[in-house]
């Protein structure tokens, strides 16, 4: 053996000045969240600093010291400013520093949650456990951390599936059965959801959008209706896909109707509740979400209103058997036991596709105990009395014009102009452009809006008071 390998590991060659070092990252980053308001809300990259990112493979190791240095000079100003309270664009939670910590614990235990006897899963388990007593679920309905809403939906679609074709389909694809699936949405619906449709084997096309009602609720008789024709040529309808708060405008469906009817029609009942869903942690919020308790199954994300740190995406299924029965596969490597590292079947692997994950339960579970889900629920309210501040200053500004009002955390209005949707587009790059904030464009009844998603829990009147002006200002430079 005297030509083995001299270097046993790939551990640092010097504990002590890793140690040194690591706690200088993590004062930096501490700096970095405490001070974020000192910042501009996001930065165009430079082209030198693009460029950065085009060198060569790095085959030779370099210091640590040298790795964060670069990660300080070249990532941390340029990324997409969602830590910061002027961020209102998009649908994106703020992170916690407790969840921030949580990630660095995650990291150094580097559990694999796909499955074995590990508390890990234990923690997990315990999260899916708070979130049926959330939702009154019933203690067989089961719970999955995936990495967000887009594939929660998807997976919602494929339990939904299985639960009307059964498990021939797993073998041999959906079939003729199959292609005479139908699902509903409101038009107003996540763009994921036909998606998920489309990723299923049913097709976009059989995800049916029906039409909303003023305020952007999917309208009940439209959809009566709609399952009915589809039943007259003999289509199979199964699943509605509810919204319990919709991106463009934060309108939450009439649950309840939806749920008397997919009973009726005996429908899988499945809620997008991406972000709305923990508004059931404030007694402010919870009452608009009524009958979302009555779902087959809900996906939200813990890392939008939630604020844990991407990625930390959720399912939770009533029946837990069928999601259990939708997903789970025999493997010799996978052999389950009852005692040893192979017990605690079934595993989280059993009840989605994928096989190795990380431990997003960890910073869930840090967020919810530390700063205590009143906390978060305090924080969700906040975000929509933010909204109702919002709206009240566009409606008292005869510059702007309101195109849909606040009905959780989101408003969207625009600037009056001669040419208003080149105007408005402009005016939002020019705000994201300054750092002063960052609002995101949608279209509301065709016309380009302004988008303020107010999700970030830093977020103060001041910032919805420089949002306003920067659109004022930018508005006017624009005519
Ligand atoms: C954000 C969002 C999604 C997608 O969730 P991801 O976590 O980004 O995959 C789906 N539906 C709604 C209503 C959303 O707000």
């Amino acid at each position: 053996m005297t030509d083995f390998p001299p270097d046993p590991t790939l551990d640092p060659q010097n504990w002590p000045g890793f140690r040194r070092q690591a706690h200088r990252m993590l004062d930096d980053m501490i700096d970095y969240v405490a001070g974020i308001r000192e910042r501009p809300v996001w930065q165009p990259i430079p082209s030198t600093v693009r460029d950065h990112f085009r060198e060569a493979f790095p085959w030779s190791p370099a210091a640590l010291e040298q790795v964060h240095g670069e990660f300080l000079d070249y990532v941390l100003p340029y990324a997409g400013g969602n830590v910061h309270p002027g961020f209102m664009g998009w649908v994106q939670g703020g992170g916690t520093p407790a969840g921030m910590l949580a990630e660095m614990l995650a990291g150094g235990l580097n559990a694999n949650l796909g499955g074995r006897d590990q508390a890990p899963i234990e923690v997990e388990r315990q999260i899916v456990a708070w979130m049926r007593e959330l939702f009154e679920f019933p203690p067989e309905a089961s719970g999955l951390f995936v990495t967000g809403t887009s594939m929660a939906n998807l997976l919602a679609v494929l339990v939904a599936r299985h639960s009307r074709l059964g498990p021939e389909a797993r073998r041999s694809g959906i079939g003729a059965a199959g292609s005479q699936l139908r699902a509903y949405a409101s038009q107003t619906a996540h763009g994921c959801v036909s998606q998920a449709m489309d990723l299923a084997g049913l097709g976009a096309a059989s995800l049916r959008l029906i039409a909303a009602d003023t305020r952007f609720r999917i309208e009940i008789p439209a959809l009566r209706a709609a399952i009915a024709r589809d039943r007259q040529e003999g289509l199979t309808p199964f699943l509605v896909v509810a919204s319990a708060g919709t991106v463009d405008a934060g309108a939450v469906d009439d649950l309840d109707a939806i749920a008397a009817l997919c009973r009726q029609e005996g429908l899988w009942f499945h809620i997008d509740g991406a972000y709305g869903a923990l508004g059931m942690l404030s007694p402010a919020v919870a009452p608009r979400l009524k009958g979302i308790t009555k779902a087959d199954s809900i996906a939200f994300d813990f890392h939008k209103w939630g604020q844990v740190p991407y990625d930390a995406g959720f399912l939770l299924v009533r029946d837990g058997r069928q999601h259990y029965e939708t997903f789970a596969s025999p493997a010799a490597y996978l052999r389950r036991e009852t005692r040893g590292l192979s017990a605690g079947s079934p595993w989280p692997c059993d009840f989605g596709p994928d096989l190795s994950r990380g431990f997003r339960a960890l910073k869930t579970w840090f967020t919810l105990k530390v700063l205590g889900a009143q906390a978060i629920g305090a924080s969700i309210a906040r975000s929509c009395a933010l909204a109702e501040y919002l709206q009240a200053q566009i409606e008292a500004e005869p510059a702007l014009e309101l195109l849909a009002g606040a009905q959780l955390n989101i408003v969207c209005f625009r600037y009056r102009a001669s040419d208003p949707d080149r105007v408005n587009a402009a005016i939002v790059v020019d705000i994201q452009e300054s750092g002063i904030a960052a609002p995101s464009t949608t279209s509301i009844n065709g016309k380009l809006a302004i988008r303020a998603a107010l999700f970030n829990h830093r977020t103060q009147k001041q910032d919805i008071d420089a949002l306003l002006n920067a659109a004022l200002r930018f508005g006017k430079d624009r005519q």
